[in-house]
């Protein structure tokens, strides 16, 4: 809600911890609510943001901005309006589209092996920096394939 602001908002908006944000409004010697949490109003809130603007950490220097390609989760690279990967297929082929046929359409809703990509059905690993999707269902099915004993002597 505008004009009333928690010193949890407060040290969140400023990038800041809470106990830094009170220790400084306190300092001020404004009046303090008999109970309950400290409310400020959006001057006061400025004063605070504005104190800690010197000392917050550097939010995102620049804004990324997503790829323009529909569906693709990465962001654009450097200048360009579309990501590395549609930059240099781009650059390769004149086209986002992946050039080998009529399958990126179907790979976009469904696995190689048809499974379909649902919110649950999908998982991805840390090191795909949310890109890649994978198939739970494939990675069940593998699982539970039983494997080939190599027996020994
Ligand atoms: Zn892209
Ligand atoms: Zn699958």
């Amino acid at each position: 809600m505008a004009g009333e602001w928690t010193i949890r908002e407060l040290a969140r908006e400023a990038g800041v911890s809470r106990k830094s944000v009170w220790a400084w409004i306190d300092a001020q010697g404004w009046e303090r609510p008999e109970w309950g949490p400290w409310i400020l109003d959006d001057k006061r809130a400025r004063l605070v943001l504005e104190r800690f603007e010197q000392t917050a950490p550097l939010r995102t220097p620049r804004e990324r901005m997503p790829c323009s390609v529909e569906g693709c989760e990465r962001t654009s690279a450097g200048l360009q309006d579309v990501c590395q990967m549609h930059y240099k297929r781009r650059m390769r082929t004149g086209r986002t589209e992946r050039s080998s046929g009529g399958d990126w359409q179907t790979a976009k809703t469904h696995c190689p092996a048809g499974h379909e990509y649902t919110p649950e059905n999908i998982y991805r690993f840390p090191s795909d920096a949310g890109t890649r999707r994978r198939c739970r269902m494939c990675r069940i099915a593998q699982s539970s394939t039983p494997k080939k004993q190599a027996a020994g002597g």
